[in-house]
């Protein structure tokens, strides 16, 4: 009888939870007794943490600075459980929500202090679409995988990040930008369309037609009004090969012009791919190593202008191509372009890799930096967007003065053309001009640098911004974040926050979604 009473309870309990719901954890979490009960008969299918150390992992992200606990770690298993997952956080008395792609922000974004983080990492797969002219693809996969899978089709899409294990949905709720982005735009701009829960548990399909509000609102969004589960992304017949190639300029007057002008040309007779950065004028690391692909290509310093300053311009260039036979022309193609170019003769570096290899090539330095154990060590990065007619003043009051003894890792510096971003996105970027730079100081700590180092590295990020100010350069930050509203209201500008305000109370009107950005507050 005994045994009767505890199988019927066993089974109440079972239907009534689901499958490995810890009620007496919940509540030892300080989660309100009405929630966890709510959590516990939710019908949710995938899996719930509140256990220390997955709670750990996703109280931090790449960026190392900010660290905020979460009561709970929800990983959906389908769109359906993010829906019921949305619904229960917005019937809760105080949880918010944030979906967490791969945590390679830097600010905190991804994260959810004292609510849920919902880790996007089960929402898989790929399907190709009609004609091969899209792939449709889980908001969790890494973009790494997308181009694997692509690529099985002989097929890629056109605009990408330099680094590719970063997730589909987060660069999304961003934009998405690589030296591709001057002729696609960003990433955001190569998608035709969105599965979407809104902040009210809705599920929703939008485009440019239908639910289109929704769907530009998404797309740079910083996941504020809603989480995306599946994207419909743009293909292209994929190149096989690139031509890879580097060259050093003395002069930023120089640097820049080959720049813009490369930029804008039309497609089919530029480079497919344009970048650059900024390396320190002597034998370091950040100086002349940084430039040949690899130790069998030598940097002859002698030929460096002697009137040359603290710091060098390197352009990095990528020509796509098919095979040889398809390319009769490529050598001379490439040799006309090259030819234009003002840089240094004689520090030109070249490497030809596969589609792959090219757009994956960042992979080998989180290798490298993984094994010296810089890798996980804090990251005070920061990412702008300036006018280019601000770019010579950044370049004399930040480049030559603050930043020519390097960062410890790369100083990103490259144009892409404004009028392949859409405005009415929730992107923030440089409306005024048809060109715009894209600055990325990526620091990085060695693994025995004393943290005494990354607080330098902060200050001098406040400083950089306040140079900005002062010369009203009209920089935007890219991938930051701000602490107060007046700060978020300027960064948007007032046309745009007006909007973007607006598309938080359509659709997160409780304000539950992605608190880390500190941009709305659950009241
Ligand atoms: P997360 O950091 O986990 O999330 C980013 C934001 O999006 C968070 O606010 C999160 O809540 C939200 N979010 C995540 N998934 C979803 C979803 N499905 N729906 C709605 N919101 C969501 N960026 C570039 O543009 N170009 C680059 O070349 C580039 N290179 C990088 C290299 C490295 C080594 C690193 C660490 C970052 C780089 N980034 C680059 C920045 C990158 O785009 C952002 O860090 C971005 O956050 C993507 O990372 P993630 O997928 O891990 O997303």
């Amino acid at each position: 009888m005994a045994t009767l009473l505890f199988l019927i309870l066993s089974l109440t309990l079972l239907l009534s939870c689901s499958a490995s719901f810890d009620l007496p954890l919940c509540l030892s979490t300080g989660i309100s007794n009405h929630d966890c009960n709510a959590l516990a008969k939710a019908d949710l299918q995938g899996t719930l943490s509140f256990i220390g150390n997955q709670i750990d992992q996703v109280s931090t992200d790449f960026g190392g600075i900010i660290h905020q606990k979460p009561k709970l770690l929800f990983t959906p298993k389908s769109t359906k459980d993010v829906c019921t997952m949305i619904l229960e956080v917005g019937s809760s008395h105080n949880l918010t929500l944030a979906p967490r792609g791969n945590g390679h922000s830097t600010g905190g974004q991804a994260q959810a202090l004292n609510g849920v983080v919902m880790n996007m990492s089960n929402l898989k797969g790929f399907t190709i679409g009609a004609e091969e002219s899209y792939v449709d693809a889980g908001a969790g996969e890494l973009w790494v995988d997308l181009l694997r899978f692509t690529l099985n089709h002989e097929l890629a899409p056109s605009s990408w990040t330099d680094y590719l294990d970063l997730t589909i949905g987060g660069t999304l709720s961003n934009a998405g930008i690589s030296g591709q982005t001057f002729r696609f735009g960003p990433q955001i701009k190569n998608v035709l369309e969105l599965e979407v829960v809104t902040g009210l548990g809705e599920r929703l399909i939008c485009n440019q037609e239908m639910n289109r509000d929704l769907f530009n609102g998404v797309l740079g969004g910083l996941g504020q009004f809603g989480v995306i589960t599946k994207a419909r992304i743009l293909l292209q017949r994929a190149p096989h090969r690139v031509r890879y190639i580097r060259v050093v300029y003395a002069k930023v007057e120089d640097f820049v012009r080959d720049q813009v002008r490369l930029v804008s040309l039309p497609k089919g007779h530029t480079f497919d791919y344009i970048e650059g950065f900024i390396l320190a004028n002597e034998n370091t690391i950040d100086g002349w190593k940084s430039v040949p692909f690899s130790s069998n290509q030598t940097f002859n310093s002698t030929l460096i202008p002697q009137e040359s300053g603290p710091i060098l311009y390197c352009l990095e260039l990528g020509f796509n191509y098919f095979n040889y036979t398809s390319n009769p022309t490529l050598e001379q193609s490439i040799e006309e372009l090259m030819r234009g170019l003002g840089y240094i003769r004689g520090l030109e570096f070249v490497i030809d890799l596969s589609y792959f290899d090219f757009l994956y090539r960042v992979h080998a330095a989180e290798v490298a930096q993984r094994s010296s154990g810089s890798w996980l060590r804090p990251h005070a990065w920061l990412n702008l967007f300036l006018p280019q007619k601000s770019i010579m003043q950044f370049d004399t009051h930040v480049f030559r003065t603050m930043l020519n003894n390097g960062v410890g890792g790369p100083v990103l510096v490259y144009p892409v053309n404004s009028t392949m971003w859409d405005p009415e996105m929730s992107a923030v970027f440089p409306e005024e001009e048809e060109i715009f730079y894209a600055i990325s100081v990526l620091r990085s700590l060695d693994a025995d640098q004393p943290i005494t180092v990354l607080e330098s590295q902060m200050k001098e990020n406040s400083e950089i911004i306040n140079i900005c100010r002062r010369l009203d350069l009209k920089c935007k930050k890219y991938l930051g974040r701000f602490e107060s509203t007046e700060e978020w209201k300027e960064h948007f500008g007032s046309n745009k926050w007006e909007l973007f305000t607006k598309r938080k109370s359509v659709y997160d009107p409780k304000h539950i979604l992605t608190p880390g950005q500190s941009i709305f507050m659950r009241n």
